[in-house]
């Protein structure tokens, strides 16, 4: 590896909104997310839905009017 040209990695605190922290390796000392291992349905095998917009609300009013 040559010197100089590769950006210093530090440890950073990533800190997730569900609370979650966990430490990694990074450029910056810190930095948050919205999502992580711990809290993505990929991972906890749960259904989060993430509503956009209002989406989910409108589809459950709909089904709320049959
Ligand atoms: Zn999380």
């Amino acid at each position: 590896m040559k010197e100089g040209i590769h950006p210093e990695h530090v440890k950073s605190v990533v800190t997730c909104a569900c609370g979650e922290s966990f430490e990694t390796f990074s450029t910056v000392p810190a930095q948050r997310v919205d999502i992580c291992s711990k809290c993505h349905p990929f991972f906890t095998g749960r259904q989060k839905l993430i509503d956009t917009g209002g989406r989910v609300d409108k589809f459950k009013k709909r089904l709320e009017r049959k």
